[in-house]
């Protein structure tokens, strides 16, 4: 398998959402909406929930949070400018991300994309970053996009705690996963998060201080309360045997469940308007050899 290079879309989901894949593989996180809005825009709802006047001076408080958080953990990192959805007034082509995308990470790069869980905008866009690859040959893989992904709790196949009859947080998922070109080859894989990757884990979400308090939603503990921690979730591809069908591969997947001390298998069932935007990279913040 090649290097692993995790497409974030904004400057905290690969913490949030791929703990475990960061801290174990030599990777590289690429996000694409890090770029810095004009002087003259006024704070979007977020950036005014979240206490900032000023989306240009929290961009740059963002970024270097990023980078602290990235630099810790010894990722490597690259800093796109692609705006947040809010502040875009052009449509951004997800194929224009992809191409220098490409143009930075080796040709067997295993590839990491959100499966855009909960439908933020530019998480969708991303997904659809990630899912060029797969018809570009790589290994693509989509991980669920915390804290939305856990808005309900995990389901029981993550957890291992029976659920409740009224409740089925699948249907949640599946309203975002079902959306996915090929969606029947996606394969689960549930990372359980030791208590002290928790910590860890924690101790780095909250490096992101500009943004914790308003993803965390106070009480809620959107991202910190125990029971949703404990886990992360990815998908992977599976291949389609020759001459086989993707149903008959769905219908013989296994979820993998990786955590602990062992390896263990169990059985489980754009917005904008206007032209497109061509994205650029002035802002990366690694050289483009880095990989050599
Ligand atoms: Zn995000």
């Amino acid at each position: 398998m090649g290097r692993t290079v995790i497409l974030s879309p904004h400057l905290d989901d690969a913490v949030f959402s791929c703990w475990k894949l960061l801290t174990r593989d030599d990777g590289l996180v690429i996000t694409i909406c890090a770029g810095s809005p004009s002087g003259r825009t006024r704070p979007a709802y977020y950036d005014r929930l979240s206490g900032s006047s000023s989306p240009r001076e929290r961009l740059r408080e963002r970024r270097e949070e990023d980078a602290a958080v990235l630099e810790a953990v010894g990722a490597r990192y690259v800093h796109l400018d692609v705006l947040d959805a809010p502040y875009r007034r052009r449509r951004v082509a997800p194929l224009a991300i992809a191409q220098m995308v490409q143009e930075l990470i080796p040709r067997d790069a295993h590839v990491v994309g959100p499966a855009a869980i909960g439908g933020h905008p530019d998480h969708l866009l991303v997904r659809q970053v990630a899912l060029a690859f797969q018809e570009r040959s790589n290994m693509v893989s989509l991980f669920a996009d915390l804290p939305y992904a856990s808005r309900y709790g995990w389901p029981s196949w993550v957890s291992g705690e029976r659920g409740s009859p009224y409740l089925d947080v699948d249907a949640y998922w599946e309203r975002w996963l079902s959306t996915i070109p090929e969606r029947n080859l996606l394969v689960p894989v549930v990372h359980v998060l030791a208590s002290g990757e928790q910590r860890r884990k924690l101790e780095a979400m909250r490096m992101y201080r500009t943004q914790f308090p308003a993803i965390e939603e106070g009480p809620s503990r959107r991202l910190s309360h125990p029971r949703r921690i404990s886990f992360e979730v990815t998908w992977r591809f599976a291949a389609v045997p020759e001459g086989g069908s993707p149903s008959a591969v769905a219908s013989g997947a296994r979820c993998v469940r990786l955590g602990r001390s062992s390896h263990t298998n169990h059985g489980c069932g754009t917005t904008g308007a206007g032209p497109e935007a061509r994205p650029s990279a002035t802002s990366r913040t690694c050289p483009r050899s880095w990989w050599s």
